[in-house]
């Protein structure tokens, strides 16, 4: 009956973890000659465990251990994204779990790779502070104490903390993207791209923008085009002389524009406006003449093809900001400080001529830079603070799965999942209104149509704290059944890879070569606070809903790459409430009450969790 299904949630127990640990011994008996994915492997195995088994003693290890792998694993591979992930989850750890002897431990790896890997000794030495205070018997809190000392005293003076600029290492911008090389990048270039019929006319059609003070996404759509997409990206810097804005440019191959496609003036906090022309017989450039931009990411959304221009810009330096926190930087000794979001300054770029698309139009001035907005850091005694500060989970935005043409799974009886997630959505929606002060909306309160990276565009700009995307799973056997809960990331799990394919509409060959570039998509993303929301999320939905489905089956947190969960800035997850498929478990999905017990117990979970963070 459970054929080859991956591990049963309730089988992450302690032998599950003791494989793992041994696996990763043999693995570092021979660091140097893995193979990339072996280290994968092993991140994911301690990954598992800590999301499912939150509460065992053995999960601050498994924690501890995923970031020691990932660290190593940046050693031999260079990537930002391992090194991010080291530091995001040895920062995660004493937060999580203060009083386990790896917080410590965990605290000083943080503060080591600062100093060491990112070169950014301020806030290294403001980890080390910290964790003497409040770990001053361990061993971690002598070393800290000797790195301080050898770092001498500047890293010590006040004056140094208020007016530090963000890390200097720029590590938070993508690689890809960084603008000293201006390397062309091929998409989908693991994927010879074959060159569309000339019958076969790709057209750019259209071009949407959603945007508010932080963020723009721009969709370029093409006319019903569903094959690969070739393009080259270029940033140019400021041309005073010119009197040219900084510009981000597109070049989309073997592409035609729509004659009836016209410029779009914006002028929004991100971008003055978007021009599109035929550059020649094969090419047509997008150019997107830039106000503010600290960040960008470009990438291709298949079935049908679009691409996607996400342009982030540091948030406004408004007031009430600036009060918030200074109190905090008060009443939180010592003030570490966190830099949200990648520096500001724009990046500059060796220029290249020959750019067909010059307008007269007055250039506004550079932006002044300014000051990155300090949040306090989320440790434990800063929270109730963060809290009562409004710094805290205040908006949620809840997404209905699918809906209007596309039906989504059809399962048991001709169920529809788009009919019951709507349901479900509405009902935590309506539970999170009675019951919390959280501000929710919805993707879609109707059985309208919506396109994925819409949804996420919704919830960057109603400025959502948290993004909970719900579906229901399907199964070519009706045996299979269970409920998971999804983060976005890579995954090596075939079934997680199979979810993804469904939800994104796309093949598995497509999910593969989605992989190949969402290290690059993921930096600035919050993954580990997107785990531990699928973590209390699913709990609560699972533990509660045992009591209305006995027979429910725990197939646990997971990870894979969905489209809908791509470019969102905050903690985010896709819930699969159950396989209506099955006949047992799509019989309940068809009752309402059951939907209803869904739903509280979702919005349980996610008010526990804002409660928390
Ligand atoms: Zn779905």
């Amino acid at each position: 009956m459970l054929l080859s299904a991956p591990l049963l949630g309730n089988e992450y127990n302690e032998d599950y973890f003791f494989g793992v640990k041994s696996d990763y011994e043999r693995l570092l008996r021979n660091e140097s000659t893995q193979f990339r994915s072996a280290w994968l492997k092993v991140i994911e195995g301690f990954e598992l465990f800590y999301l499912n088994r939150p509460d065992s003693p053995l999960a601050p290890e498994a924690m501890y251990n995923a970031g020691d792998a990932y660290f190593r694993l940046y050693r031999l591979s260079s990537k930002d994204y391992d090194l991010e992930q080291s530091l995001s989850t040895f920062r995660t750890l004493p937060r999580r779990y203060a009083d386990s002897e790896k917080a410590p431990d965990a605290a000083f790896q943080a503060g080591r790779l600062y100093e060491e890997e990112k070169n950014d000794i301020l806030l290294a030495a403001r980890l080390y502070e910290q964790l003497i205070e409040r770990y001053p018997r361990s061993q971690a809190a002598v070393d800290a104490l000797q790195r301080l000392d050898a770092m001498g005293d500047i890293v010590r003076s006040p004056a140094n903390v208020s007016t530090r600029r963000p890390s200097a290492t720029r590590s938070t911008v993508p690689t890809l993207e960084d603008p000293a090389v201006v390397k062309p990048t091929q998409v989908a270039a693991t994927n010879p791209v074959p060159s569309p019929a000339a019958s076969e006319e790709v057209e750019l059609i259209k071009v949407d923008t959603f945007s508010n003070a932080e963020y723009t996404r721009a969709v370029l759509r093409f006319n019903g085009f569903d094959g690969d997409i070739s393009l080259k990206k270029h940033w140019l810097r400021e041309d005073r002389n010119l009197g040219m804005p900084p510009r981000l440019f597109v070049d989309l191959f073997n592409v035609r524009k729509s004659e009836k496609l016209e410029n779009l003036e914006l002028d929004n906090t991100q971008l003055q406006g978007i021009r599109m022309a035929q550059y020649d017989r094969e090419t047509v450039r997008v150019v997107f003449d830039i106000n503010s931009v600290s960040d960008f990411k470009v990438f291709v959304l298949q079935n049908p093809v679009r691409v996607v221009v996400d342009l982030i810009s540091e948030p406004e330096p408004d007031p009430m900001a600036v009060t918030r926190n200074l109190l905090v930087a008060a009443k939180t000794p010592p003030p570490v400080a966190q830099s949200i979001q990648a520096p500001a300054a724009p990046p500059a770029a060796g220029s290249r001529g020959g750019e067909v698309l010059l307008a007269e139009r007055s250039k506004l001035p550079a932006s002044d830079e300014p000051e990155p907005l300090q949040l306090a850091s989320l440790e434990p005694r800063a929270i109730s603070l963060a809290k009562q500060l409004g710094l805290g989970v205040n908006t949620v935005v809840i997404d209905a799965g699918h809906g209007g043409r596309d039906p989504g799974a059809v399962g048991f009886n001709g169920l529809l999942e788009k009919d019951v997630v709507l349901d479900i959505a509405l009902k935590t929606a309506a539970y999170l209104r009675r019951n919390s002060d959280l501000t929710v909306h919805l993707t879609r309160e109707t059985d309208k149509f919506l396109p994925l990276e819409a949804r996420t565009a919704i919830a960057n700009t109603k400025r959502a704290d948290l993004f909970v995307s719900i579906h229901t799973n399907a199964f070519r056997d009706p045996n299979v059944h269970g409920l998971e809960t999804y983060y976005l990331n890579i995954t090596s799990d075939p079934r997680a890879m199979e979810v993804a394919a469904r939800e994104n509409a796309i093949s598995q060959k497509s999910v593969s070569d989605l992989q190949n570039i969402l290290n690059d998509l993921m930096l600035n993303t919050k993954i580990n606070e997107s785990a531990i929301l699928a973590q209390v999320v699913h709990n609560d939905m699972f533990h509660g809903i045992r009591r209305h489905h006995p027979q429910a089956r725990n197939a646990g947190i997971k990870k894979a790459p969905f489209y809908v969960l791509i470019g969102a800035q905050m903690p985010s997850i896709l819930i699969e409430t159950g396989f209506i498929t099955n006949p047992r478990e799509g019989t309940l999905l068809a009752q309402e009450s059951y939907r209803q017990a869904l739903a509280e117990n979702i919005a349980k979970g996610i008010i526990r969790y804002a409660e928390n963070h």
